[in-house]
């Protein structure tokens, strides 16, 4: 992976440099000038051995006849000057010597004397060694300290800002996901032509947030949006930024976007959103200020550019509902793509993209792979392709065949039962029911909005399966009926669930949460019960935001009250109830119908449903 720094500075250029200023060194100085001990010095200049000698302050250079030594001085010194043929030059450091004219005079040498360069010596002496350690000292800063000044952090280095310039990643490597890609296909467009887009008047998103579960492909296809508009990907995740010193991350995140200005137009991708874009004032510990910092920042430079030059953000994330309100508001993240786990065929086709450079035997069929595989993500899938090739090579096998498909599913299961991601056989029987259930109340209460969508593979954490009605916008005004209707429908979930195992079990307990919690807000705030025209709350709060919290801003009442209030409450859920088991019992033949029809299919459209539920029993 290409990685673009902003540090182009780097050890090695160092490292380069010492070796060759040693190279140097031994090839000047310590091959060709051996040295030798001033005593011995004086014994070979005694015995006329030497030449051409040259007088430093506190040095003596000059020539020894080689070869004509043995005998005179010392080993080392023979080492050092006195093999071979030739003359070898040698060095020794000066003394005091008052007698050394004297004998140098006396043997008849030739010699100099030289003085040395006052400005050479300086520069080697003090300016080298100084300038050295500022360059080494800068480059530690530099590594280690914040960009914001010199604090050194030690996180930093986990938090890379990458980005990859030539994208090979196509949208047909992305699979099973196709309504995320249907609405994707705009942003590709803009990317390639941003002129275009705005000559037109168009409003291009800025922020287009990917939600999904984890492994589901949200990297993948923001890549692929990048390799096929062929611009340049700039990526960071989210969790390197959490655990670093104030400043660093926000410091980071205004870099990436300079960086990213510049090569516009491109695709800014942040993973794990949710890492930085908690809601500020959750942690109980008070707030994490670097992750705060980094938030804002994000905030800030978002705001700050303008979409003209073709820049889009891209966040990944699987649990946007913890993110911060700000983060989603008009102007930022404001595009929101959910991506799936993908259905049989979804998998099917993303197993057919990942076995496309693996020798399939000819009897193979994707098909039974993809029906054997619930509730698995493109990695998951990705994974079992990659496993089942590998045990093929492992049995020296030609081709990758059934067994070692069944092998790797077993595999990749056994590595997902830990994690409890996967629904055993029962558990999905128990929630096609309770989909179905769902799903019939709603088509046949007239105050209900119709169902789009049925679906039994697993979304996110905590719920197993869901009902999609349409219209799914905010509602300002609702009436009772409505409330009623809307109440019996979460209701019908446990009660198919009743009526076909004659047995309950605890996967309703997000749909009894939100039933109670309307019948609790008819009673209090909108005066829908027999209590009367009376609202126990003193503030209005937004309708039906779906956050589950709960009461703590009512009006201190009576004990006495709040039993009536907590009858009326049961009075209401009993009704809704009523409601819910009579349509069910009515259509038990079609409900075992549309739970059959989940188990095969996973997810059933709103048409089909339609057609079940007009065939009578
Ligand atoms: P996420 O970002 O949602 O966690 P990734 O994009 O990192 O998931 O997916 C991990 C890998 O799984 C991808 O590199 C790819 O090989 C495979 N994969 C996931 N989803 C798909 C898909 N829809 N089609 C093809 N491959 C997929
Ligand atoms: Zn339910």
């Amino acid at each position: 992976m290409p990685i673009e720094k902003k540090t182009h500075f780097s050890i090695w250029y160092f490292v380069l440099a010492m070796v060759i200023l040693m190279a140097f060194q031994t090839y000047f100085l310590a091959d060709q000038v051996g040295q030798i001990p001033y005593n011995e010095f004086k014994i070979l200049l005694k015995a006329n051995k030497l030449s051409d000698i040259v007088i430093y302050e506190d040095l003596i250079s000059g020539k020894v006849k080689a070869g004509e030594i043995e005998g005179l001085v010392s080993s080392d010194t023979i080492k050092q000057v006195g093999k071979g043929k030739g003359d070898r030059s040698f060095i020794t450091a000066r003394v005091q010597d008052p007698d050394l004219i004297k004998d140098l005079e006396s043997v008849g040498v030739k010699f100099t004397g030289k003085l040395e360069n006052k400005l050479v010596k300086f520069f080697t002496n003090w300016i080298l060694p100084i300038l050295f350690f500022v360059v080494v000292w800068g480059f530690l800063m530099r590594r280690m300290g914040g960009a914001s000044g010199g604090l050194m952090s030690i996180g930093k280095s986990k938090a890379k800002v990458y980005m990859e310039k030539d994208i090979n990643i196509k949208f047909d490597d992305v699979a099973g996901i196709d309504e995320a890609k249907e609405e994707l296909k705009e942003v590709i467009e803009f990317l390639k032509f941003p002129q275009k887009f705005q000559r037109l008047g168009g409003k291009i998103p800025k922020g287009v947030l990917l939600v999904g579960a984890p492994g589901t492909g949200k990297t993948l296809l923001a890549k692929a949006v990048a390799g096929e508009a062929g611009v340049p990907f700039f990526s960071m995740s989210g969790s390197d930024f959490v655990e670093m010193f104030v400043g660093v991350g926000a410091a980071r995140v205004r870099d990436l976007f300079t960086q990213a200005q510049q090569k516009a137009p491109c695709i800014i991708f942040v993973d794990e959103l949710d890492a930085i874009g908690k809601a500020r004032g959750i942690n109980p510990m008070g707030g994490h200020d670097e992750r705060e910092q980094t938030l804002n920042q994000l905030l800030v430079e978002m705001d700050g550019f303008n979409t003209e030059k073709g820049v889009i953000i891209m966040a990944a994330t699987n649990r946007p509902e913890i993110l911060d309100p700000a983060l989603l508001r008009p102007g930022r993240f404001d595009r929101h793509v959910m991506i799936d786990k993908p259905d049989v065929q979804g998998r099917e086709a993303i197993l057919k993209v990942h076995s496309k450079g693996v020798t399939l035997a000819p009897e193979m069929d994707l098909k039974v792979i993809a029906a054997r595989t619930p509730g698995f993500v493109g990695a998951d899938l990705a994974n079992i392709v990659n496993e089942a090739a590998l045990l093929a090579a492992r049995k020296d096998k030609k081709e990758v065949d059934m067994k070692d498909f069944d092998e790797a599913i077993d595999r990749v299961i056994a590595g997902l039962e830990k994690k409890n991601r996967r629904m055993n056989e029962k558990e999905k029987e128990i929630v096609a029911y309770h989909e179905a259930g769902h799903a019939i109340v709603a088509e046949t209460l007239p105050n209900a909005d119709p169902v789009h969508k049925v679906s039994i593979i697993p979304r996110g954490i905590g719920a197993l399966g869901y009902t999609q009605q349409l219209p799914t916008e905010d509602r300002y005004l609702m009436t009772k009926g409505e409330l009623l209707d809307r109440m019996s429908v979460l209701l019908g979930g446990r009660i198919a669930e009743e009526l076909h195992f004659q047995e309950i079990s605890t996967g309703a307990q997000n749909d009894l949460l939100r039933a109670t919690d309307i019948a609790e807000r008819m009673v209090r705030e909108y005066g829908m019960s027999d209590l009367g025209v009376i609202t126990f709350e003193k503030e209005r709060r937004p309708l039906f935001l779906e956050t589950g919290l709960g009461y703590d801003t009512g009006r201190s009442i009576s004990e006495e009250t709040a039993r009536s209030i907590d009858q009326e409450v049961r009075k209401i859920i009993d009704q809704a109830r009523g409601i819910a088991g009579q349509i069910l019992k009515e259509h038990l033949s079609q409900l075992s119908a549309l739970a059959q029809r989940l188990l095969e299919k996973e997810v059933v459209e709103g048409e089909e449903l339609r057609e079940i539920l007009a065939k009578s029993g």
